[in-house]
This record gives structure tokens, sequence and C-alpha cells, in this order.
């Protein structure tokens, strides 16, 4: 195959995914949910402080899959790595430790918490935490920032490291359902499980989330461990991220997902 005929075929392959989870009941107006993970300069070049390796690869597809849910009109999430200056998931704020070292780290409800620090990455209004460049970001999409709060790491784009600190994003898609709930029930069929719970509580209507971008084994993972509890189904289309790859954390991401209920395709 040429390179043109294999990337049509791997768009296909994108295309034809993306329209099955669409098609998984019978609801007419299906939304949704892409969540892109951190395709920032810091992650994503070669020269990026945290530089995944590979991850400039994954542009093209991730493109093409925000423009083909951005035009059926799903809800396209991107995550922003924020953090202050001085954050405390830097090795350079720990004196003796260098970066990918593993230390204990105090949050406010956990005892011996464990935390893996960085290289001084992503810090606010630097070069680093811009999207790269060839990433398009729609108008329409929703930013999320995480990670700005100077004592807390967050992987997740919903729950900040300490398990407890909400990012928004949650609280922002539980609203984005009871709007769509109220706007478009009497489209929905009767038989239909999303419409309604019986007891006039709002139901979900998007049912599933897809989650890209980097990194694999980091808040790819927690971000979609994290997803569960708002979505029936999250899928992490593995070709459109890239791992760090630090001991044996992409097996373990793997592992720790696929308990949580998480589908990697
Ligand atoms: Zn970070």
């Amino acid at each position: 195959m040429t390179a043109p005929e294999e990337e049509e075929e791997r768009r296909k392959g994108i295309r034809d995914f993306v329209n099955a989870r669409r098609n998984t009941n019978n609801t007419n107006n299906k939304t949704l949910c892409l969540i892109v993970v951190d395709v920032q300069n810091d992650f994503m070049l070669p020269s990026g402080a945290l530089s995944v390796a590979n991850a400039e690869e994954i542009i093209d597809d991730v493109n093409y899959l925000v423009d083909i849910m951005t035009a059926e009109k799903d809800l396209v999430i991107f995550t922003q790595d924020w953090h202050c200056p001085k954050h405390d998931s830097f090795a350079s704020e720990h004196r003796g430790k260098k970066p990918f070292d593993v230390v204990e780290i105090e949050h406010d409800n956990e005892e011996n918490a464990t935390t893996t620090l960085w290289p001084d990455h992503c810090v606010q209004n630097t070069k680093g935490a811009e999207f790269h460049e060839k990433i398009r970001v729609p108008a329409s999409a929703k930013v999320i920032r995480k990670g700005f709060r100077k004592r807390v790491d967050s992987y997740s784009a919903f729950v900040e490291n300490d398990k407890r600190t909400e990012t928004g994003l949650g609280e922002y898609i539980r609203g984005v359902n009871k709007g769509l709930e109220l706007s478009s029930s009497s489209s929905y069929s009767s038989n239909n499980n999303h419409n309604s719970n019986g007891d006039g509580t709002p139901t979900r209507i998007i049912t599933d989330c897809i989650v890209v971008g980097v990194a694999f084994d980091y808040c790819v993972r927690f971000t979609a461990e994290d997803a569960r509890e708002l979505f029936d189904t999250v899928v992490v289309l593995e070709d459109l991220t890239r791992a760090v790859g630090l001991g044996h954390s992409r097996e373990e991401a793997r592992a720790a997902m696929e308990k949580k209920g998480v589908r990697i395709v």
C-alpha cells in the first residue's frame, strides 16, 4: 500500500469505529464525548521538557478524529497540563531529587502517598504549555486546565491526584447531559434505556467517551479510569496515544484500566 492509501485505511478505521459507537443504541441523535489529553509542546515535541517518544506521530489522526466528531457536534474536550512555576511535582523543588524519582507526598487526606517527580514542564503561559502548533483545537471545544494548584498534581482530567479536588469537567458533562435531555427528549423513542430514570431525574445521554493523547500510562490512564464514573463505555484508542514508559508503567496502566472496565482498542 502507498502512504496515502495507508492513511485512508487508517482514517476509514477511525470513521467506522466512531460510527459504530454512535449506533450502539437506538437514539436518533446520539452524542459522543472525545477527550484529547495534554497534546502540548512539552510532551509532544522531541525537544519538549517531558518529551513522550514519537508523540508527534499521532497528530494527523487526532486531528482527523477531532474534525469528524466536531462535525457531528459531539462533545470535544482538550485537557491542558497547566502548572504554576515551582510546582511541587517538579524534581527541581525537591532537594537532592532528580526527575522520575518517586517520593512520598503529603496530601491532606492521604498518608504515605507517593508521586513521581518530573522535569519542570507545562508551566503556565510558556511555549511548553501551549498545544502543539499542528493540533487543531476547534473553537467549540472545551479546554480544561489541570495541575495548577501548587501542592497537588493532576493526571486525571476529572479529579486531581489527592482523589478529592475536582477539576470541574465532571460537573460540566453532567450539566451538558441535563441540557441535552431537556432539549431533545421528544426525539427519543420510548424504549430507549437512557431516556428516563422513571423518577423525573435527568439521565445520561452521552454514554460513550473516547480518550486519546499523551501519555497513555499517566494522564490518559487516569482520565479514562475516572471517566468510567460518568460514561457507560470508555474506550482508549491506543494507536492515538503514546506512553512515557517508566519501569512497568505501560503494563500497569493497561491492567488498571482494564480492571476499571476501560476498553483499550
Ligand atoms: Zn504535569
